[in-house]
């Protein structure tokens, strides 16, 4: 590590306090939107912009969304910025969200979820890890090079932005949509929402998603009798495999990238058929879950499905329906070999000594709104994955070993 690094990492080991402190003053603010019964997140970025009065950013810029179901009136996104030396380098993005997810059964908790609590090395709190760690983190990790007199290479863009366990209507798509212009296509961006617990994985890609209903119409009789009958259960359960099968075989590409490279196509939910033992049910539902890979189009497995139900509804005289109950196509991955996956891979690496692989996951971060966008935005933190459960926590090493994170990637 050059002499520089080194100041920036023992600076931010002397800030942890401080780190602590600052969590504990935001998550004591809840932001809930207005579809949580709250008041959005006005109130918390005060807070936030109180306390880094004096930091030295060179702006705070704000691009609020009007939204009228809140007392504020808006749906605060501020930026805050500092400007780099060197000219001419893409700058640097970091989306942050302020709002936090209700805290669900008070019973659950140990402690209020508004109070932090620290039990060791664990700070707990609504909001502790979702997503306040790498706020505290990112903005310290700035602070921590200003004061030891330096500057980032490029200019760091930090997000504060609302609204993203809602929809992100109000936060970054309402950026994408009326601030596009803020953004271009070979900046780095970085949305530290989603981890390993040992930081090993930066997420740049992720499978589309379709959720599938399967209906089976037989017809009820006894159970001693089934020639009288049709059995929707056993036609479901034959059209399951036959549909898995064909499926698999039409979706094969294998994709390394992933955890899991395959796409999936898997049997889940079943809901209740008839309540006795010497009942034939005449009719059946059960679920799909599928995760696939983004060169396929969902609208394609969709298809397959209805083909086979028209198949296998052939063979055995029973009605299949299939109806999709949620479909996200995955935008195209941010390339694994773009540069900002080195420089958090080199920068987590430096920090934690652990080996960062760039990988991709199931589906589901805000990292795709940008990617739908043409941004190539990359997934990184190093958490514990306790997201809106009960008890929520920050480890204190992760929030102050991501703020050092920081501090590397904004120096480089
Ligand atoms: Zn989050």
């Amino acid at each position: 590590m050059k002499p520089e690094e080194k100041r920036l990492i023992r600076r931010l080991s002397s800030m942890e306090e401080e780190m602590v402190r600052f969590l504990r003053d935001i998550i004591a603010v809840p932001a809930l939107s207005p579809e949580s019964g709250g008041e959005g997140e006005e109130k918390k970025v005060e807070k936030i912009l109180q306390l880094i009065d004096g930091w030295g950013f060179d702006s705070v810029e704000r691009y609020d969304a009007p939204d009228e179901r809140v007392p504020s009136g808006r749906r605060p996104n501020v930026l805050l910025r500092v400007r780099g030396r060197v000219g001419n380098l893409p700058p640097w993005w970091v989306f942050v969200h302020t709002d936090v997810v209700p805290p669900g059964d008070l019973s659950l908790w140990e402690s209020d979820p508004w109070k932090l609590r620290r039990e060791g090395e664990k700070l707990y709190g609504r909001g502790t890890e979702d997503n306040g760690q790498e706020l505290v983190a990112s903005l310290f990790g700035l602070r921590a090079l200003l004061e030891e007199g330096m500057r980032p290479a490029r200019d760091v863009n930090i997000f504060l932005v609302a609204d993203e366990e809602t929809g992100s209507e109000k936060g970054l798509k309402y950026l994408l949509k009326e601030h596009k212009g803020l953004f271009g296509a070979d900046d780095l961006y970085i949305v530290p929402d989603s981890g390993e617990p040992d930081g090993s994985l930066v997420e740049v890609a992720e499978k589309s998603i379709l959720w599938v209903r399967v209906t089976t119409h037989g017809k009820q009789v006894h159970a001693s009798t089934p020639g009288k009958g049709l059995n929707a259960h056993l036609a479901g359960m034959k059209y399951s495999v036959e549909v898995r099968e064909e499926l698999k075989r039409r979706f094969a590409a294998e994709d390394p990238l992933y955890d899991e490279p395959l796409s999936t196509f898997e049997p889940t939910k079943k809901e209740a058929n008839v309540d006795n033992v010497n009942t034939i049910p005449g009719m059946d539902v059960l679920y799909f879950d599928c995760r696939v890979l983004p060169q396929y189009r969902v609208g394609e497995v969709l298809a397959v499905f209805r083909e086979v139900a028209d198949a296998v509804g052939r063979k055995t005289g029973a009605r299949i329906e299939v109806e999709p109950v949620q479909m996200q196509q995955a935008a195209p991955p941010t390339p694994p070999d773009s540069p900002v996956v080195g420089l958090i891979r080199e920068a987590a690496e430096a920090v934690y000594g652990v080996r960062v692989r760039p990988g991709g996951i199931g589906g589901g971060t805000c990292a795709a709104i940008l990617r739908d966008a043409g941004l190539p935005a990359a997934v990184w933190s190093r958490i514990d994955e306790t997201a809106h459960m009960p008890n929520e926590y920050s480890l204190l090493p992760n929030l102050v070993g991501d703020a050092k994170v920081y501090s590397l990637l904004f120096l480089r």
